[in-house]
Parts: structure tokens; sequence; C-alpha cells
């Protein structure tokens, strides 16, 4: 399981950061100070570390150097939007910069695209029952392989790494079929439905009112 670490300060955002990423199947520990990061980092191994910059003792940057010799990358997350402290942090070699406040849809992108760039994307997923082998694009249920075709298993990943959010239509779609949405919310709901069926998720995706859909797992799915 990758292992993220969220060195944050302001519990609402480190828990808010946690709780989304420990839905999209990522194992978390939260730090809130500098000196409690540094621990973190040495006793444990992490894929990434999110890091805010304003930290009381060591600060972000000083962070980051640690992190760097540990070979963990970093994403810097901070209410520091000017562009000076933005060039900064990826001169002093951190992966990517997000700036407070964020959409949680856009540091989850990042977050997933860091792994990636990194080659420490998660290669499988178990979710409800269904067995996901990204590089192959293989999925089976009970070892019995379920059809899909490209865009439904991009769809696929687009909830499972989404667990709990409501998706906008035009996000779906614009994630999904890389260009801008048009309004055509059939096609989506379409792929919906032919997805839905497919790998056995009429419960677990459900419909959002007016907005789109959430991927829910239900309680018994989680063992
Ligand atoms: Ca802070």
């Amino acid at each position: 399981m990758i292992k993220i670490l969220i060195v944050e300060d302001e519990e609402p955002i480190a828990n808010l950061v946690r709780m989304n990423l420990k839905n999209a199947g990522y194992e978390c520990r939260v730090a809130a100070s500098g000196v409690e990061g540094a621990d973190c980092l040495e006793q444990e191994a992490f894929d990434l570390c999110i890091l805010d910059i304003m930290l009381p003792g060591i600060d972000g940057y000083e962070l980051l150097d640690y992190a760097k010799s540990l070979s963990v990358p970093v994403i810097f997350l901070t209410a520091k939007g000017e562009t000076n402290d933005k060039v900064r942090g990826l001169r002093l070699g951190a992966e990517d910069y997000i700036t407070k406040p964020f959409e949680i849809l856009e540091l989850m992108a990042r977050v997933d695209a860091v792994l990636r760039r990194c080659h420490k994307a998660e290669t499988e997923l178990d979710v409800c029952g269904l067995h996901i082998n990204i590089p192959s694009r293989r999925v089976t249920r009970d070892g019995r392989e379920i059809e899909l075709t490209y865009k439904e298993f991009d769809l696929l990943l687009l909830f499972v790494r989404n667990q709990g959010v409501a998706l906008y239509r035009d996000l779906i779609y614009e994630r999904v079929w890389d260009s801008p949405y048009m309004g055509d919310s059939r096609t989506v709901d379409l792929h919906v439905q032919r997805l839905r069926k497919k790998a056995g998720l009429q419960r677990e995706i459900e419909a959002v009112y007016k907005v789109g859909y959430r991927f829910m797992p239900l309680p018994e799915d989680k063992e």
C-alpha cells in the first residue's frame, strides 16, 4: 500500500486531506509540526510527503531537504501563493505545489500524477470485490474477467480514486474523455449505466441529484 505523510499544523486541513487520501486507498500519517514530520520520515518509509511551508519550528523548506535526502517526493501545500515562493519551492526540488484554498479533486489528481511520475503509483487495487490491475487494464471479480471498454475502465478508476466524492458530469466527462464538456450528459450516463451493470456496482455508484455520480462502497464491501 502507498504511504503518504501529511505535515500540516492546521488540523481541519490535515483531516480533510487525510480523509480523502484514505478514501482513495492510500495509507496516511499526519504530523502537526516540522519536528514531528522529520521524526515520521526517519521512522517509516513514505512514498510521498504533502508538506505545508509555514510550520512551527522547522519549516517546510527545511523539511523538504530532509525528505529529499531520503528520496521521498514532496508536494507543497501552502497558503503562500506568491510566485516567488512557488519558484523557490520548485527550485528546491518539490515535485509540485498547491496553493490554499484548494480543490480536493485537484490535490488528488496531483498526488496521482506525482506518484506516477516517481514510479510509485499503485499497480493493483482491490475494491468492492473487484480486483483491478492498472497496467494491464484488467478487472476481475472472483477470478472471472470483466470485459470493460477503454472508457469504462477509466471511469472505474476515476470513481475508485475519488470514493465518497460527488463527481460532476462535466468533470467526469473532462477526465475520462479528455475533452471539454459540451453538455452531452447522455454519454456520461450511458457509460455509467454500462459500468454499473458489468462491474456489479449498481448500488455503489449512486446518482447525485443535479450533480452526477458518487462512488460509495457499502459497509459490507469493506472487510
Ligand atoms: Ca501552516
